[in-house]
């Protein structure tokens, strides 16, 4: 991107109504069949129109065509069972029933490519795609064949390479893996989790991210950050290793969040996806709010290499505030880079 701070989010915006539950994370579908994936496109189309006119950089299709990040990847995987199901323990911090691996786990056909093809066709600004990374696969499910979270990550990474080339062919500027589970296992991150990573994005040509966040703004992941301390210093145990990976850009959650900003002089050379917008408030940030926050990251970050972003999804939010922060998020990039260009920054 030849502009100077390029806004994004980081990936998912509201459904409508028609299409599923509002307000709702992981909603089921209220279309079916041929109707279903009329209105996936329909409802894509409306969320990059929203991003247009909030005047977004690098749009994306708002995970209109998912239900949910890692699910609807692994429904396209043989080698799981969806019908046997296990409980555990999501990020060391909710119960769910999950799907159990009971075979080999490999990519039977496309996921998202033809979704992909379909926003390119529709606009042409730079387009991101957001995928679930590796670690983040393994954690929601219940393993009987494998055995080992280490090589089940990296049959995920290489079932993923294969979607990550065909989003590349289809147009996709960015590749984003999200990777939540970065923030919980530091140990197994360094030891396997970028390495796997590093697998789901080889060979790309076209620009990769990786998302790491606090989550979605469910009552599951308040409760946690409340035991964090006053100061989440998570990052510090991954971004080391990270700023050697080969990944270009690193997605973070920096709007009210309790992480020093200095943890990002860590990743000194990469691209920077700064989240300056809370998705578990519905109060929309002033546009000077998104530009402090900006500022502050100025400081760690070059400013060729700052892409203001959203903490994470805007899923269970409804339209009306998404929009607005949108909007806000726009806006304030707007303050900061005229900021720099005056010289004043
Ligand atoms: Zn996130």
């Amino acid at each position: 991107m030849n502009k100077l701070l390029p806004t994004s989010t980081a990936g998912s915006l509201p459904k409508p109504s028609w299409l599923a539950q509002p307000e709702t994370l992981w909603s089921p579908w209220k279309l079916q069949g041929d109707e279903l994936i009329e209105g996936k496109q329909d409802a894509l189309r409306v969320v990059l129109n929203d991003q247009r006119q909030a005047g977004i950089d690098i749009v994306s299709d708002g995970e209109q065509t998912r239900q949910h990040f890692v699910t609807t990847f692994i429904e396209n995987l043989s080698g799981v069972d969806f019908d046997k199901r296990e409980t555990v323990r999501i990020r060391d911090r909710y119960d769910a029933s999950v799907p159990t691996v009971v075979g080999t786990v490999s990519r039977q056909q496309p996921v998202f490519v033809e979704d992909a093809k379909f926003l390119r066709s529709q606009t042409e600004q730079p387009i991101k795609w957001a995928l679930p990374g590796p670690m983040t696969m393994i954690d929601t499910l219940y393993d009987t064949h494998y055995k080992s979270r280490e090589k089940l990550a990296w049959e995920f990474a290489k079932a993923l390479n294969q979607e990550a080339r065909e989003l590349e062919a289809a147009g996709v500027d960015i590749i984003q893996f999200d990777e939540p589970a970065f923030n919980v296992f530091f140990d197994e991150v360094n030891d396997w989790g970028i390495a796997a990573l590093e697998k789901a994005a080889e060979g790309l040509r076209c620009e990769t991210a990786v998302h790491i966040c606090y989550g979605y703004g469910i009552k599951a992941n308040t409760d946690w950050k409340k035991t964090l301390g006053d100061e989440w210093r998570q990052y510090e145990q991954v971004f080391p290793k990270l700023q050697k990976s080969s990944i270009g850009m690193i997605s973070l959650e920096c709007q009210h969040s309790r992480v020093p900003m200095d943890l990002i002089e860590l990743l000194r050379g990469k691209r920077v996806m700064v989240g300056a917008i809370d998705v578990a408030t519905n109060a929309i940030e002033t546009p000077e709010e998104v530009a402090d926050i900006l500022r502050k990251a100025l400081q760690f970050v070059d400013a060729d290499k700052l892409y203001p972003c959203t903490n994470c999804g805007m899923a269970p939010l409804s339209r009306q505030v998404a929009r607005g922060k949108l909007a806000a998020l726009s806006t304030g990039a707007d303050i900061v880079r005229n900021e720099i260009l005056a010289g004043g920054i």
